[in-house]
């Protein structure tokens, strides 16, 4: 099976995480400190709290900005459940707003539209959470604009997109977000077999997440409410959860991170490769324009039934048939059962569902070998007409 995405393990990643193996720390040791100020000088971001996943820095991140319940979070119903948990997590209510079909992004018409309408019955958003789909940043600046108009905090769900850059910045560096979200898990650009990291500018908010990460607990005398009981003591002024990542995994992310430019640069000439191969098809293919520069965590065609006289289900299949390991990004979070429990149904956000039905996510990661990839172009149940496309 040629899968969508894998892990790349190297011997100096190997090497990295038996030595943390053979230190005196295991977890809360100085490889977290090392991989969080890897992330800074990586992105450009002041502050990175790193985490066990993207979903527990999701939720640190939501509570740090004092979501709570009677407070609205929305995001993109384009994504993987945890942009929309997260809101949950923290009892508010969580909403969507839909997507611009030429990037599977959280769309600025809609956003602007939805905000407009929501001022006028005060159901305003706390918390917009844009999703960086399959690695291509979100028009963050416009999004800030609107954030400045209606007061909401932006947290960018860049599960997907470490590495990309938009006008020059790097993914995370904080211009137009109060917090970004990485995942490491292992499909992701980079791995640290599970973990996450928070990003920030504002020193209190990353104090207040890296609280959060330790069960709410502080060990600064300065932060403790009266005079410590001792040398020995840690006050709890918070309810915080056991969000930290160990020292093992740290030690892999930070072995993995050096070679992330090479990786999404890698991705990307595949994913050119892809594109420049199927232009002729009549697929849907992804934007392959340079501004801004995707991370290609994925490489999603919509498929067209009439043109392949073969529904997107079958042509899966077929796929699966033949050993490719296609996937779908993403069934919309909306039209889950937890959420349709919630009042959510089918016609809400067209444009996702649309892009659901129609969505085939080809195999694309660093270690995908052209040949690889041919194998997937040949093996791809298109008809005469879109075959003849095809270009060598
Ligand atoms: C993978 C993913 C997450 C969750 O990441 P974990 O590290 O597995 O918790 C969140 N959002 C998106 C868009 C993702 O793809």
């Amino acid at each position: 099976m040629i899968p969508y995405g894998r892990q790349h393990i190297t011997e100096d990643d190997i090497a990295a995480v038996t030595a943390v193996l053979r230190s005196d720390w295991l977890t809360q040791g100085p490889t977290i400190e090392r991989f969080e100020a890897a992330l800074c000088a990586q992105t450009g971001a002041g502050h990175a709290v790193a985490m066990n996943s993207a979903t527990s820095a999701l939720h640190v991140a939501c509570a740090a900005l004092g979501l709570g319940p009677g407070d609205r979070l929305w995001t993109s119903p384009n994504t993987f459940l945890a942009s929309a948990y997260a809101g949950l997590y923290c009892g508010a209510d969580v909403d969507f707003v839909d997507i611009d079909p030429a990037t599977g992004n959280m769309s600025v018409a809609a956003l602007a539209e939805k905000l407009e309408q929501a001022e006028r019955t005060g159901l305003l958003p706390k918390i917009v959470v844009p999703v960086h789909f399959a690695g291509r940043p979100c028009a963050m600046a416009a999004i800030h604009v609107l954030g400045q108009r209606y007061g909401f905090r932006i947290i960018e769900d860049a599960a997907h997109a470490i590495g990309a850059r938009d006008d020059g910045a790097f993914v995370g560096s904080g211009r137009h977000a109060d917090v970004t979200v990485f995942s490491f898990h292992p499909v992701k650009v980079i791995t640290s077999a599970e973990g996450g990291a928070a990003m920030t500018n504002d020193p209190a908010l990353a104090a207040r997440m890296r609280r959060l990460r330790s069960h709410g607990t502080t060990r600064d005398h300065a932060e403790m409410t009266g005079p410590p009981d001792g040398p020995w003591t840690y006050q709890a002024l918070e309810l915080g959860w056991n969000y930290r990542m160990t020292d093992v995994q740290a030690a892999l992310g930070a072995s993995q991170l050096g070679r992330l430019e090479a990786y999404v640069a890698r991705r990307a000439e595949l994913a050119a490769r892809y594109t420049r191969r199927l232009a002729g098809t009549g697929l849907t293919l992804p934007p392959g324009d340079a501004a801004p520069a995707s991370a290609w965590h994925l490489y999603v065609i919509g498929w067209n039934a009439d043109d392949a006289q073969m529904s997107r289900r079958a042509a899966f299949e077929h796929l699966r048939a033949a050993g490719i390991g296609v996937q779908v990004h993403y069934a919309p979070v909306h039209l889950q059962p937890l959420f349709r429990a919630r009042g959510f149904h089918e016609g809400q956000f067209p444009e996702a569902e649309d892009f659901y039905a129609r969505a085939i996510t080809l195999p694309l990661h660093a270690t995908l070998s052209e040949a690889e990839q041919d194998r997937v172009i040949e093996v791809l149940p298109l008809s005469r007409t879109q075959r003849a496309g095809v270009s060598a």
